[in-house]
């Protein structure tokens, strides 16, 4: 199985910024609908500045750059999404602590303890129509990536017909139904991103077992 460094998870971080401004608009028009129309910027927001603070403090483990873009999207996203990825990645990070390397299952344990603390400062369940309809079976589906990737995707897919029960879409009730969650959205990018960079690496010859 492959190890994991720094520069995968900063590629990582750095393309799902590259897909978030890509699809700004959609997550904020899908926001429209069942919420307040800023989940886009919020995301493009975060996004710009966690690639800012990976350019301005290199870290050198996949723990710490996790924690810098943690850290980065509580203090510069103001809705509920940043405190929530910025909880997801900082649990992540803390998990990996500063280890060089960390295998592609450490790094799984360590996303799927993000969820778990996702879950504990939201209070979402499953099928909630939350972000943790598309990460938890993305999480699930690693080590591997690009089933990762499309179980995010599907996940994100099987919130149109559900009826939000956290967040702002919860205020509409039955009104939430026939829509995709925008924060499941969001969800997709980052772990379709993932897929892609590891794919990226593999192709290149990917990191040998050491
Ligand atoms: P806000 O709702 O404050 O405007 P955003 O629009 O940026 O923030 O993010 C909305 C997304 O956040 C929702 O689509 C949902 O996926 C996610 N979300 C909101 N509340 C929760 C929660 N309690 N648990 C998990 N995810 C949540
Ligand atoms: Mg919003």
């Amino acid at each position: 199985m492959a190890h994991r460094d720094a520069g995968f998870v900063r590629r990582w971080l750095t393309e799902a910024a590259r897909a978030v401004e890509r699809d700004a608009d959609r997550l904020t028009e899908l926001d429209s609908a069942i919420g307040d129309a800023d989940h886009g910027n919020n995301m493009r927001r975060g996004a710009l500045a966690v690639v800012a603070a990976l350019e301005k403090e290199p870290r050198t483990t996949p723990g710490a750059v996790l924690l810098l873009a943690g850290r980065t999207l509580v203090s510069t996203v103001g809705g509920a999404s940043g405190p929530l990825y910025g909880t997801l990645l900082r649990r992540a990070g803390k998990a990996l602590g500063d280890a060089e390397r960390v295998a592609d299952t450490e790094l799984r344990d360590a996303l799927r303890g993000g969820a778990d603390a996702v879950a504990q400062l939201g209070g979402a369940a499953p099928g909630d129509k939350t972000m943790l309809d598309a990460v938890r079976p993305a999480v699930e589906a690693l080590p591997d990536y690009a089933a990762a990737g499309a179980a995010a995707a599907r996940g994100a897919a099987d919130t149109v017909p559900l009826r939000a029960r956290k967040g702002r879409a919860s205020y509409l009730g039955e009104r939430s139904v026939g829509h995709m969650d925008p924060g499941a959205a969001s969800a997709a990018l980052l772990f379709g991103a993932l897929a892609r960079v590891a794919a990226a690496e593999a192709a290149a010859g990917g990191v040998s077992d050491g």
